[in-house]
């Protein structure tokens, strides 16, 4: 901000407004982010608005597995590093972070953009189940491992597309309990997380 333009409340309270919107962020934390960026340097402030806008222009989906990405295909999917054989599959990008930390996975990934809900109205076709199909039909995929949340959802949406999925042939995993019902993956810690994986059965 220059020096002679002071900030109106109606700039602060759309800052505040703005920021409450964001998960977790309830009024309170809202106003005390508000008035941290208001007295921080006008170059932090800066560069956050910088980080915010770059991420939404810089990235894009993967073509392949649906993650978000600076190219596509995304890293991973070009990586001859990792096992082509396995696909997880993940409710949401933050997922794959996740279980990237345990360090124990080496296969690829497919993240559905959510999970499907009959009560919230989400059905198959909102999430990314014909992009995986698509990615099962070469044959060179032989395991799929479910890694939807413990919960209601994240359980709909691994019986469906075990469903879909076994009939091709294809092994089909879910991760293993260690996972408390309710947990979504993104919480959990690396040790619930490493059990869940390594103690995966057939779904
Ligand atoms: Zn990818």
């Amino acid at each position: 901000m220059n020096q002679d333009s002071i900030p109106t409340v109606g700039a602060v309270a759309r800052l505040i407004q703005e920021l409450n919107r964001l998960p977790s962020i309830g009024p309170k934390s809202a106003q005390r982010l508000a008035y941290y960026l208001l007295r921080a340097p006008e170059e932090e402030a800066k560069q956050l608005a910088e980080a915010i806008l770059s991420v939404k222009q810089k990235t894009r989906l993967c073509s392949i597995c649906c993650n978000v990405a600076d190219s596509d295909p995304c890293a991973t999917c070009r990586s001859e590093q990792r096992d082509r054989s396995q696909i997880c599959v993940v409710e949401q990008p933050q997922d794959i972070m996740a279980l990237e930390h345990t360090g124990i996975y080496g296969g690829l990934y497919h993240v559905l953009h959510g999970a499907i809900s009959p009560t919230e109205g989400v059905g198959a076709d909102n999430v990314r189940i014909k992009e995986l199909m698509n990615r099962l039909q070469g044959g060179s995929v032989k395991e799929v491992i479910l890694a939807t949340n413990a919960n209601l959802e994240g359980e709909t949406t691994a019986m469906y597309l075990s469903r879909l999925i076994s009939p091709l042939g294809i092994r089909v995993t879910r991760l293993a309990c260690g996972l408390p019902f309710g947990t979504e993956l993104e919480y959990a810690d690396d040790v619930t997380l490493t059990r869940a994986l390594e103690g995966r059965q057939e779904f």
